[in-house]
């Protein structure tokens, strides 16, 4: 093995493998350092495993409906057989990320980097460094745990998706995406679950329609909700987790679960030895091409604190590789992002909320629908689904969609495209509608349920 590379890659989660393989591609020598697995979060313990679990929640509630269908379902759930599965399809991903890269000639380095310099990474458990013209920093981030007392006897998202048995009742403390969706799994799954957020409605960021929307729905699923409310206190009981909360109240459960967050992987990296600091997030600062201060140190992904998901990662890395080796400076638009939260019912949203619209656009118009899928009439579920399309007033620019409902994922995904070309409502208008679906509720709004004047929301 030489020790003399174009790029050295340290970590092999979905921005740093796409950025070795491109780089390859355009002819660079690029070895990738991994400590654990290849795959990252994504793929070993985040949006992977959990949408596999997802899928497992979702089933007693479909056979629930089969009843309606003329199906009469006994079922009985083995989580053992999901964990074996679920393990099962993770290593075989893992193995295709790894052949990927050997594919494409990036050389694949099971250990440590450590940064020696500005373009020196030692390989701490073989003890030798490799030379390397580049370093790309692409180590993500990880769960962060509040700073109480007894916070060793929660678990985090890791943990959660490798229980040796599901508890029969759960804690889950935080309000965004992890929280609300292993909420979700867990009510599936048949666990008791509850949630304390410390605020006074899950997913802040997202519009009130479906945050609302979403809430009633969990609870009525099941969810025990607890608003204004943070853990102060764990203690460990025979049985379980002893909760002691902000406001004084107490409360025992099987598991406490916290998802309050993920912090960049930026420890034991070498940062100090290239001249690097973090910024106030703990997290490493980049310019618009992944450039960090040490000319020759770019980082992608989580770990630069910006946005953290799977497919911005995976676009940093490509707008790095094609910035430094292919002569074609390239920034990635952060400005409509499309995303899902599979909870059930899922959510789909790209661009801004109504609050946020109203305040930047101050005359929109709102289109908004609530109705029982078509799915759901022949039997006693009574969840509605959600249409809202935030617009620039009399057919203008599309701002805002936003989804709750079977399928909102996917169809987010594809309102991204026309978002993303600059679609109005009234290229919506002109898309004929395709029956029966949900998604037609898109293309079929005719007046605006209200609308806001100069910020002013007017009926
Ligand atoms: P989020 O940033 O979405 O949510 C963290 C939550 O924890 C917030 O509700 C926050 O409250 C709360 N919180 C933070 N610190 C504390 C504290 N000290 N005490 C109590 N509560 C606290 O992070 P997640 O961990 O849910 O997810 C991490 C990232 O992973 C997300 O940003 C998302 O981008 C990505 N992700 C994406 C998924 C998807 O695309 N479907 C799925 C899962 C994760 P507050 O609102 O007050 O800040």
């Amino acid at each position: 093995m030489s020790d003399n590379y174009d790029l050295v890659v340290i970590g092999g989660g979905s921005g740093g493998v796409r950025a070795a393989r491109m780089a390859a591609t355009y002819g660079a020598k690029v070895a990738i350092i991994e400590e654990y697995r290849y795959g990252g979060t994504c793929v070993i313990r985040g949006c992977v495993p959990k949408k596999l679990f997802v899928y497992a929640s979702r089933f007693p509630q479909i056979f629930e409906s089969g009843a309606s269908f003329g199906f009469d379902v006994k079922a009985e759930f083995n989580w053992q057989t999901l964990l074996n599965n679920k393990d099962k399809e993770i290593a075989r991903l893992e193995g295709l990320y790894k052949s990927n890269l050997q594919r494409f000639d990036v050389e694949t380095i099971e250990d440590r980097g450590l940064i020696e310099g500005p373009n020196k990474v030692r390989l701490v458990n073989a003890d030798k460094i490799l030379d390397t013209k580049r370093i790309l920093i692409a180590t993500g981030a990880e769960p962060f745990k509040p700073n109480v007392k007894g916070a060793e006897f929660g678990i985090t998202s890791n943990e959660a998706l490798d229980l040796k048995t599901l508890p029969k009742s759960i804690l889950i403390e935080g309000g965004g995406y992890i929280a609300v969706e292993f909420t979700s799994i867990f009510l599936g799954l048949g666990v008791k679950t509850s949630l304390a957020y410390r605020r006074d409605m899950v997913l802040r960021t997202f519009d009130d329609d479906i945050r609302s929307d979403l809430e009633e729905q969990l609870r009525h699923r099941g969810l025990d909700l607890h608003y204004q409310a943070s853990i102060t206190k764990l203690e460990k009981t025979d049985d379980g987790v002893l909760v002691s909360f902000s406001n004084g109240e107490q409360a025992e459960f099987g598991a406490v679960m916290f998802a309050t967050g993920r912090t960049p992987n930026v420890k034991g990296l070498g940062l100090g030895k290239a001249g690097i600091s973090l910024n106030g997030r703990g997290a490493i600062d980049v310019d618009d091409y992944g450039q960090t201060m040490c000319p020759s140190i770019y980082a992608v992904g989580d770990v630069t604190g910006r946005v953290q998901l799977t497919p911005v990662a995976i676009r940093e890395g490509a707008a790095f590789v094609e910035t430094v080796y292919n002569d074609n400076p390239t920034k990635v638009d952060y400005s409509l992002i499309p995303t899902a939260v599979f909870t059930e019912p899922e959510i789909g949203t790209i661009g801004m909320s109504e609050a946020d619209a109203a305040s930047d656009h101050k005359d929109i118009d709102v289109y908004v629908a609530r109705f029982r899928p078509m799915k759901n009439t022949l039997g006693k579920k009574t969840e509605k689904m959600l249409f809202k399309l935030i617009t620039q007033i009399n057919g203008g620019r599309v701002l805002g969609v936003h989804i709750l409902g079977e399928g909102a994922g996917e169809m987010i995904q594809l309102v991204a495209i026309p978002m993303m070309m600059g679609a109005t409502k009234a290229d919506f208008d002109k898309a004929i509608a395709v029956h029966p679906t949900a998604a037609e509720e898109l293309v079929t709004f005719k007046t605006p349920n209200y609308t806001y004047k100069n910020g002013v929301k007017v009926e």
